[in-house]
């Protein structure tokens, strides 16, 4: 490869401007203070909080934003786009239904129209109501009675219990639990299969699904053509390793959504969460995933542990990417099990 994987681009040391003006006690209670819009090409901008990314295209005639990330965040957008650019937001287009990414849309549903994958609309269903909780909630059950209520309720339940509370009788059951803290996820308007493509005063947006792999069953990259930009979420990471390697499926078709993303062609790709490169990185990601699956499985093939595993792979390509040291070791763990696991 003679690419060095560790250069960055000019692209990448552009600084985001925040607020200015807070003061330092305000900055840790006023999430606003965190925000922030950054020109990307042309028209385009990303918009961030403190961990989340989304885009957003400004036409004459209206923007086409992609994920709007929570209710606070999107409030703010909104009062921000208006007093900017004095045009609505025309359309929201998802990339996956996962609550820290896709709520707060409703801010904009008196002139937009939601756009999302076909299996959004399962994901955003209740599952049965004779479903179980998830190992991670069945603890939290203390009295055993099958609902989870606030007193009980710990970490992500506690924190976002009215989320996850869908039919709002101050309990979470089994069922609740397992579709996840989604009630402030607008569902799509538009839903397609394959693709779909959206128009306003000239600029474009195309929502392309990668196939079912490993984050969600509804994941897409958002495309905006005429800037030349990609924006994607959680399963693809830019400039960093996965956060995780989720083993309900094999890890090729993991691979096989990245080709998806790399075959659009834009320049710039922008993450849902960390930064914007140029769209090399994409393929490097994909190179990340597959050096750590052949290096791991040439172990397995050995007779070597998670642990000789972990002692011994160190992927020098990779070494300056942000959180490359925290996530090494748990990264090599996630694979050995995807590739020891049956499908
Ligand atoms: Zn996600």
């Amino acid at each position: 490869m003679a690419h060095n994987k560790n250069y960055k681009l000019p692209i990448a040391v552009t600084v985001a401007i925040g607020i200015v003006g807070c003061s330092a006690e305000e900055e840790q209670t006023d999430p606003a203070a965190n925000y922030t819009i950054e020109p990307i090409a042309g028209d385009l901008y990303k918009a961030s909080n403190a961990t989340h990314r989304t885009v957003f295209v400004v036409t004459d005639d209206g923007i086409i934003l992609a994920d709007p990330i929570n209710r606070d965040f999107s409030t703010w957008l909104k009062a921000e786009l208006d007093s900017r650019f004095g045009v609505p937001v025309r359309y929201v287009m998802y990339t996956h239904h996962h609550w820290d990414h896709a709520s707060g849309g409703a801010v904009f549903e008196d002139t937009a129209t939601f756009v999302g994958h076909e299996n959004m609309i399962g994901r955003l269903a209740m599952p049965p109501g004779n479903t179980a909780f998830p190992a991670a909630a069945a603890g939290m059950d203390a009295n055993g009675d099958g609902r989870i209520v606030m007193e009980e309720a710990e970490g992500a339940y506690s924190a976002n219990f009215g989320l996850f509370d869908y039919d709002g009788d101050g309990a979470i059951t089994g069922a609740e639990a397992t579709r996840g803290p989604l009630n402030d996820v607008r569902p799509p308007d538009l839903t397609f299969t394959d693709t779909a493509e959206v128009t306003v005063g000239g600029a474009t947006a195309r929502s392309v699904y990668v196939g079912a792999h490993t984050h969600t069953d509804d994941m897409s990259v958002i495309v905006f053509p005429n800037e030349s930009v990609g924006f994607m979420a959680d399963f693809i990471s830019i400039y960093r390793p996965p956060r995780f390697i989720r083993g309900e499926a094999p890890i090729d078709s993991w691979i096989a959504a990245v080709r998806v993303v790399e075959a659009q062609g834009f320049d710039i790709a922008v993450g849902g969460h960390g930064n914007h490169e140029d769209a090399e990185y994409v393929t490097y990601f994909r190179e990340y995933l597959e050096e750590l699956r052949d290096r791991v499985a040439e172990g397995i093939e050995r007779g070597q542990s998670v642990a000789d595993l972990q002692e011994s792979i160190y992927m020098d390509d990779y070494a300056e990417w942000i959180s490359y040291d925290e996530f090494r070791e748990s990264n090599i763990a996630d694979m050995y099990n995807i590739l020891t696991r049956e499908f």
